[in-house]
């Protein structure tokens, strides 16, 4: 079933949970064990995040470096397909620009298809470590906005080769990310906000935040997107703060600020379990007034910390 379905059909706000795959090496077993204890809730979807290839160097034997490909958390497409057949629900894949063709896409999708499905959430991806900006494959696409076309063309049966007359017309349901502190390379919000709307009337069904520890930040940014006439639903992705560490990572890593309160607070702590507290009180506390506030869905990274998303999703539904 579609995302935009489930929404639409529900009368209160739905939960809704982001893994990653596990790392090469790992067995899916690993991925089970994290998500069997949060099906208590029954999560309306889950989504599965895309890991591109990176380069690194190897040193090798005799002291020259070798570069060398390497994949750590390969297998989104699979493990949608696991879990879906694993737990009778919804799976929304990541699909990202980068490292991809717009051939590979198309394979891409039409494998997704066949495996019944529905869903996709269309991002741009970051750059490698080894690039200084993103940099699109050769024959891929630049922007969310340029895959999330192909993927609409697909919907309406066209192929990239043009000899295929009244292809199969998919019916994938497109979910974007949107920021409610700005993408780090918009010039402003209201660029990036021009942009997202560019999103939404390509064809995207819905949008999903970056995390956001402040509630009047994703508040003013759905104000912001209803008054640039962005209609569709806005779902908050949230994410636990279990220590120290994460204050000046996320920061770095996912442009966005923390309330000073909430800093404070995980400052004073003494240990990881003190902050883990501290973090799974606001997070329930965020959860609460988002749910109250009408939010269609919350939507938690879980980012293997089922037990603090588990005692979060346990406290507010
Ligand atoms: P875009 O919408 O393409 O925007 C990128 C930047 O370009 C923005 O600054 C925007 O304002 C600007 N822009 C957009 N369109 C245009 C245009 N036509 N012309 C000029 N400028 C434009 N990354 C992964 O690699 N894998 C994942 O699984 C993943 N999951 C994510 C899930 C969520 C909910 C979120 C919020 C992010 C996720 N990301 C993931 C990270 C994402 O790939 C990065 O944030 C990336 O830098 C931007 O992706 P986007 O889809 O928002 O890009």
């Amino acid at each position: 079933m579609k995302v935009i379905d489930h929404i639409t059909q529900a009368n209160d706000t739905l939960v809704s949970f982001e893994i990653l795959p596990p790392l090469k090496g790992k067995n899916i077993s690993s991925l089970y064990q994290n998500i069997d204890p949060l099906m208590e809730f029954k999560p309306a979807y889950i989504n599965v995040t895309y890991h591109r290839s990176e380069h690194i160097f190897k040193k090798k034997l005799d002291g020259t470096f070798e570069k060398v490909e390497i994949r750590k958390r390969p297998g989104t497409v699979g493990i949608c397909a696991a879990i879906m057949n694993h737990y009778k629900i919804d799976a929304v894949p990541h699909l990202i620009c980068g490292g991809f063709t717009r051939r590979e896409t198309e394979d891409a999708l039409i494998d997704l298809n066949f495996l019944g499905i529905d869903n996709v959430l269309v991002l741009r991806g970051d750059a490698t470590k080894s690039e200084s900006s993103f940099e699109p494959e050769p024959e891929g696409h630049k922007y969310a906005i340029d895959l999330l076309r192909q993927v609409k063309d697909l919907n309406h049966g066209i192929y990239l080769e043009e000899d295929i007359r009244d292809g199969f017309k998919t019916k994938f349901c497109i979910g974007v990310a949107g920021y409610p502190e700005k993408h780090f390379e918009a010039p402003n919000l209201q660029s990036d906000m021009d942009y997202l709307k560019l999103k939404v009337e390509a064809g995207a069904d819905y949008i999903v935040t970056q995390m956001f520890f402040d509630n009047s930040k994703y508040f003013s940014f759905v104000q912001q997107c209803r008054d640039a006439g962005i209609t569709v639903p806005i779902i908050p992705g949230l994410k636990p703060i279990t220590n120290k560490k994460q204050l000046n990572v996320i920061s770095r890593i996912f442009h966005v600020d923390f309330p000073p309160e909430l800093s404070n607070e995980i400052l004073r702590c003494k240990t990881d379990e003190d902050c883990e507290i501290v973090g799974t009180e606001w997070l329930i506390a965020q959860s609460r007034e988002l749910k109250n506030a009408g939010a269609p869905v919350l939507h938690y990274y879980t980012l293997g910390k089922p037990k603090v998303i588990y005692n979060t999703v346990k406290a507010v539904f």
